[in-house]
């Protein structure tokens, strides 16, 4: 257990004397299956195994959910006891953003649009506390969940360009025997709620569908999933949007999508709760 970022440099410092390499799993808690993924990932591929466990402020807007965030420190540390980590950052608030901090990391590009737009300063506060996890940890590997996938890709893009020498492993998405990506935000869903949620990987579904039997038209795979979700009324879709999975731009078209990938990304609200889904429809949906 390191709760300080001076704290955590120095076991990092160790364990690098010592030829080890080090791969970070960066989560907010309340840990799934889905983190537990990204927790095997980083064991099959590093020595040292870091979670880090920190609700971070920044990354919620004004009238976001970060008061009723779910929090489970006690389920939390007996799955990572379980799967034998070797240590978690655990910092309190006030060790991450000590009274007089002022710096915000911002990339341009890539974190604006779709969750850019929809949750303003987001993509800001991200870009900074994974900095700070980076610079604290010192990882040669960081693991990102495919569910987040803009999320991906604005991390991709400032560990390229801050030269920050981590490599961003991405985990595809862990998903409900229904579909339903695994999220820490489904505690959130009544009954109701729950089973109408899966028409998000349904609609994904019948879109990868679509396209492996031919239909390679953007605005028309769009228009499948949005009415696909239409169908169910307690699903309130943000937005529906198919981008290229490194710039998320809208593809080119006549793009040879095949390398390229072509990502359909969905927000929506269901009930109070709002849920993001994605897939890269050039591939078959899993399951
Ligand atoms: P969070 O705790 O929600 O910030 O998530 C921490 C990490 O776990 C992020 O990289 C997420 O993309 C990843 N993650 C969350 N849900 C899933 C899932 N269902 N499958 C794979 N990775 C996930």
């Amino acid at each position: 257990m390191i709760a300080t970022p001076g704290a955590m440099r120095e076991a990092s410092r160790r364990w690098r004397r010592d030829g080890r390499t080090i791969g970070l799993v960066p989560t907010m808690g309340a840990l799934h299956a889905g983190h537990m993924r990204l927790v095997e990932a980083a064991r099959a591929e590093n020595d040292v195994v870091v979670v880090s466990v920190f609700v971070n402020p920044l990354q919620f807007g004004p009238n976001e959910d970060l008061d009723r965030y779910p929090r489970d420190w006690d389920g939390d540390l007996r799955m990572l006891t379980a799967a034998e980590v070797d240590a978690v950052y655990r910092p309190p608030l006030d060790a991450m953003y000590p009274a007089g901090a002022a710096t915000r990391v911002r990339v341009a590009g890539v974190a604006e649009g779709l969750e850019g737009d929809a949750r303003p300063g987001h993509f800001e506060g991200v870009a900074t506390v994974v900095t700070k996890l980076f610079a604290a940890v010192q990882p040669d590997r960081a693991y990102f969940g495919q569910k987040d996938a803009q999320q991906v890709a604005v991390v991709s893009r400032l560990a390229a360009d801050l030269d920050l020498g981590v490599e961003i492993r991405v985990v595809p998405t862990v998903r409900e025997a229904d579909g339903l990506a695994l999220s820490s935000r489904n505690v959130y869903l009544d009954a109701e709620e729950r089973a109408a949620a899966a028409t998000i990987s349904a609609a994904l579904r019948d879109a990868a569908e679509a396209y492996s039997a031919g239909e390679h038209d953007t605005g028309r795979l769009r228009a499948r999933i949005a009415a696909r979700l239409a169908l169910e009324p307690l699903v309130h879709p943000d937005y529906v949007e198919l981008v290229d999975p490194a710039t998320f731009r809208k593809p080119a078209p006549g793009a040879r999508r095949a390398h390229s990938g072509l990502l359909a990304v969905v927000a929506a609200r269901v009930g109070k709760t709002r849920l993001i889904d994605n897939h890269d429809l050039t591939k078959p949906f899993p399951g």
